[in-house]
């Protein structure tokens, strides 16, 4: 099989895209032919590195795929051979107390494809049968790989952790970010007015045609969280604040927060820490809550709102293959709004 890949930690520029052994399926995986595969930050976390992640090399990297079923286990019921499927990139035992209660994503085995398992920018892939979504035939294969990681992300965050309700205020920073593209229409499904922060006039015009109510330029306008507490809120603040961002943004979501509000964190893109006003806590009874990744049940409802047509994975630009690294790069800069897909057969 052909893969991108790397045989050490390092930069981007320690990925190799060559020739690896297909892998072999035990009893209850599939053997997927990749079509499509879509960049997240975490491949370039992965590539760094970092204390604790202990992988076997070569580690081929990518969490979303989709693809062709070329082989199922002896035990496999529910996949065949030729199903156009969807992977989800959450990994977890299955057998555990919180795998049988439905909370697959607090296992303590949880992982991700492409983090600890090889990963999806290959010619051919494996997956557990659980973590397969059959697509319908007529589903584009480019959507279905862009959506799982983000989409999945978003939908907990939104429904499980904030429980999202009409009429409420969702204030999401980075509208090009591929969670944030999928919060804006999750959020607006459920009947919420959504505030977003973006950095240029064109990524401030996709964030409205995807349905946000108010455009900030975070670049232009520093004191955006105070225009949204005084003019869009009228002192009121929001209800829901989503941050994937971090170190930059995390005191702002704090002060965003109405009375007994929540923040979901779910990622820190651009950074780890943050020096934030405990008052900001107490005084305001706010709720801070973490999420990752979601459980099975929330994988599927995401699923089932892009496959019903109810939202729509925003796809920034597609690569080959044999251009990962440029990819990757894209990915990072300030041009991409969406999602970064690799075309892979
Ligand atoms: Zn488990």
């Amino acid at each position: 099989m052909k893969s991108a890949y790397i045989t050490k930690h390092g930069d981007l520029d320690d990925i190799t895209v060559g020739q690896l052994d297909d892998p072999e399926i035990s009893h209850d995986e599939i053997l997927v032919r990749g079509k499509f595969a879509a960049l997240n930050h975490l491949d370039s976390f992965v590539v760094k590195g970092w204390k604790g992640l202990d992988l076997t090399f070569p580690h081929v990297l990518g969490s979303d795929g989709s693809g062709i079923v070329l082989q199922t286990g002896e035990a496999v019921s529910t996949i065949q051979e030729g199903d156009c499927i969807l992977a989800n990139p959450g990994l977890s035992c299955m057998k555990c107390y919180q795998c049988l209660s439905g909370t697959q994503n607090l296992c303590s085995d949880f992982s991700i494809i492409g983090e600890h398992a090889n990963g999806t920018f290959s010619t051919v892939f494996k997956i557990p049968e659980v973590n397969a979504l059959k697509v319908p035939r007529t589903f584009p294969l480019d959507m279905a790989a862009a959506a799982p990681l983000t989409f999945l992300t978003a939908w907990r965050m939104l429904t499980n952790r904030a429980k999202v309700k009409q009429g409420q205020t969702v204030f999401i920073h980075g509208a090009g970010g591929g969670v944030a593209t999928a919060a804006i229409q999750i959020a607006k499904a459920h009947g919420a007015t959504v505030i977003v922060t973006t950095s240029t006039p064109a990524k401030m015009e996709m964030a409205r045609k995807l349905g946000a109510d108010h455009v900030l330029n975070y670049k232009t306008n520093q004191v955006y969280d105070k225009e949204v507490y005084i003019k869009i809120t009228k002192k009121k603040g929001v209800d829901i604040v989503i941050d994937s961002v971090g170190s930059p943004t995390f005191s702002k979501s704090l002060r965003l927060l109405r009375k007994d509000g929540i923040l979901v964190t779910c990622g820190a893109t651009a950074g780890q820490e943050a020096t934030i006003d405990i008052r900001q806590i107490f005084w305001k009874q706010v709720r801070v809550l973490g999420s990752t990744m979601a459980n099975q049940a929330e994988f599927r409802d995401a699923m089932n709102f892009i496959l019903e047509g109810r939202g729509t994975p925003v796809i920034s630009k597609v690569f080959s293959l044999d251009d990962i690294v440029d990819a990757e790069r894209y990915l990072l800069s300030e041009d991409s709004f969406g999602k970064v897909l690799i075309q892979i057969s």
